[in-house]
C-alpha cells in the first residue's frame, strides 16, 4: 500500500525546483504527496537559511508538527535544505523528535534515508558536500511537473562570497551543466508542450565560465533559443557584474526572450557595494542598466534591496533610494538586513540600530510602491501577450497567466487554452496581478 508525504518549501526558485525532485524521488518509492500534514506518514520541509525570518519559520512549523509526532511515533519527519546544510547534527539535537535532516547536495540518498528510517534506525543525517564530478551526475535530467512553464536547472552554487550572504556555504561552489544536456532537456521539455523555459542557477549568469572548453551564457541563451515548440525564455538569477554586452544583446535580437530581468543592485552606494563584496559599483551597474533600456527600451526590471547594513549611513540609504528613482523597477523584494552566521559581514561593527533600518524601509518601500504602481497601471487599456498556465484560484472560471513581464493576470476563458499564448486587454491593475479580458483566443 502507498504512503503519503506533506511537504512545505520555503525560499527561492532553486528550492522549488529542488521540491520537484523530492517528490519524484517519492513517487518513486510508493510515497504520495497530501495537502495536510495531519494526513502523512512522512513531513518534510526544505528550508532556506538566507533570510533569519525563513529560519525562523522553519523552527515554528516544526514545533507545530510535534503534537503529530507525539500522538503516531511511526511518523517520519525530516528537514532538507540550506538550514539542514548549515546546522547539521545540531539541527538533531535541537529538535529531537526529527528523524531525517539532508543537505543541498544529498537530496539524491531521499528514499534511502526514508526506508532506514521506516525501520526505526533511530536519526540520520546526510549532509557532506559532494565533489565537482559527483555534483555533475547528479543533475536531474529532467525538471518535473504538468505546467506549460517549467525551470531547467543550469548552474548550482555560487562562488561570489557576497560579505552578506550563506549560499556560497550551504550550496557549495559554482558547477555548470553541461551545454548539450541543457537543451536536450529544453528539447524533450517542447516536445512535451511545455511552452516557456526558466533557465535557472544561483548565479544564472556566469553560467560556463568556470568550465574549460564549455560556452558561455549567452551562447547558451541563443541555442535554447533555436529550439522549436518554445516560445518564451526566462532566465534567473543573474549577478550584474556577470551581465555582459553580449547578453545585453540578446534582449534586443532574440525575440523569444521576454523583456524583463530580475537583477539584483542591493545597495547604492559604491562604500556599501564595496562592503558587501558585490564586484560592480553604482555607475557600473547604471550603466548597464542605461544599455539593457538602449537594446530593449520595452524591459522591466525587477530588483533585490538590503536596508541596514553595518555602517550604512544616511547619505548611503539616500544614493539607494536616488537609484530606485532613476532606474525605476517595476518591483522590489526589500530586505531589512540581519546578519547571518558564518557570512563575514556578521562580524561587521557598526550596526544600524532597528529603528533606523525601519525608518529606511519604510521609506524605500513607499517609493518603490509608488513607482511599481504607476508602471503597472500603465498597462491598463492595452493589450498583452499571456501565456495561459492554469485555473485561477482565487475565482471559478477564471484562468490565470503572465504577460512577458512575468505579472500575473487573471481572465475569464475556458481551460482549453490552458498552455497557449492568448491577447488580453487589461482592464485593471492591482497589488500584485492585473485583471483583463480575453481579446484573442487564436495563438499569437
Ligand atoms: S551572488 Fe552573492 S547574493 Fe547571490 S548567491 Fe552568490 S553570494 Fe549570495
Amino acid at each position: 500500500m502507498s504512503k503519503s508525504f506533506y511537504l512545505e518549501t520555503f525560499g527561492c526558485q532553486m528550492n522549488v525546483v529542488d521540491s520537484e525532485r523530492i517528490v519524484a524521488l517519492l513517487n518513486d518509492i510508493d510515497y504520495r504527496q497530501v495537502d495536510q500534514p495531519e494526513a502523512a506518514d512522512l513531513i518534510l520541509l526544505n528550508t532556506c537559511s538566507v533570510r533569519d525570518k525563513a529560519e525562523r519559520k522553519v523552527f515554528g512549523h516544526l514545533g507545530r508538527f510535534k503534537p503529530l509526532k507525539d500522538r503516531r511515533p511511526s511518523l517520519i519527519i525530516g528537514v532538507g535544505g540550506c538550514v539542514a546544510q548549515q546546522e547539521g547534527e545540531r539541527f538533531l539535537d535541537k529538535v529531537p523528535y526529527l528523524d531525517l535532516v539532508f543537505g543541498t547536495h544529498n537530496i539524491h540518498k531521499l528514499p534511502a534515508m526514508v526506508r532506514q528510517a521506516e525501520i526505526g534506525r533511530g536519526q540520520i543525517q546526510e549532509t557532506e558536500f559532494l565533489d565537482r564530478e559527483t555534483r555533475l551526475s547528479l543533475f536531474p535530467e529532467r525538471s518535473e511537473g504538468d505546467s506549460c512553464t517549467r525551470f531547467v536547472t543550469v548552474m548550482q552554487g555560487c562562488d561570489n562570497f557576497c560579505s552578506y550572504c550563506i549560499v556560497p556555504h550551504v550550496r557549495g561552489r559554482e558547477v555548470s551543466r553541461p551545454s548539450g544536456e541543457i537543451v536536450r532537456e529544453v528539447r524533450e521539455l517542447a516536445q512535451m508542450g511545455v511552452r516557456e523555459i526558466t533557465l535557472i542557477g544561483q548565479n544564472v549568469n556566469s553560467y560556463g565560465g568556470k568550465e574549460a572548453d564549455e560556452i558561455g551564457f549567452a551562447e547558451l541563451l541563443r541555442r535554447v533559443h533555436d529550439v522549436e515548440g518554445v516560445e518564451r525564455i526566462r532566465f534567473t538569477t543573474s549577478h550584474p557584474k556577470d551581465l555582459s554586452d553580449e547578453l545585453i544583446d540578446c534582449f534586443g535580437e532574440l525575440p523569444k526572450l521576454c523583456s524583463h530581468l530580475q537583477l539584483p543592485v542591493q545597495a547604492g552606494s559604491d562604500r556599501i557595494l564595496k562592503q558587501m563584496n558585490r564586484g560592480y559599483t553604482r555607475g557600473q551597474y547604471l550603466a548597464k542598466v542605461d544599455r539593457l533600456k538602449q537594446v530593449c527600451p520595452d524591459i522591466r526590471l525587477t530588483t533585490d534591496l538590503i536596508v541596514g547594513f553595518p555602517g550604512e549611513t544616511e547619505e548611503d540609504f539616500r544614493q539607494t533610494l536616488d537609484v530606485v528613482r532613476q532606474v525605476r523597477y517595476a518591483d522590489a523584494y526589500t530586505f531589512l538586513y540581519s546578519p547571518r552566521p558564518g557570512t563575514a559581514a556578521a562580524a561587521f561593527d557598526n550596526p544600524v540600530s532597528q529603528m533606523e533600518k525601519q525608518r529606511w524601509f519604510d521609506e524605500l518601500l513607499e517609493v518603490q510602491t509608488a513607482i511599481g504602481r504607476d508602471i503597472w497601471a500603465g498597462d491598463v487599456g492595452s493589450t498583452l501577450e499571456v501565456l495561459v498556465e492554469g485555473e485561477s484560484r482565487q475565482k471559478g472560471g477564471q484562468l490565470f497567466g503572465r504577460s512577458v513581464w512575468g505579472r500575473i493576470v487573471n481572465f475569464d476563458g475556458d481551460p482549453a487554452l490552458i498552455g497557449s499564448l492568448v491577447e488580453v486587454r487589461i482592464n485593471r491593475s492591482l497589488r500584485n496581478s492585473q485583471q483583463g479580458e480575453l481579446v484573442t483566443a487564436a495563438a499569437v
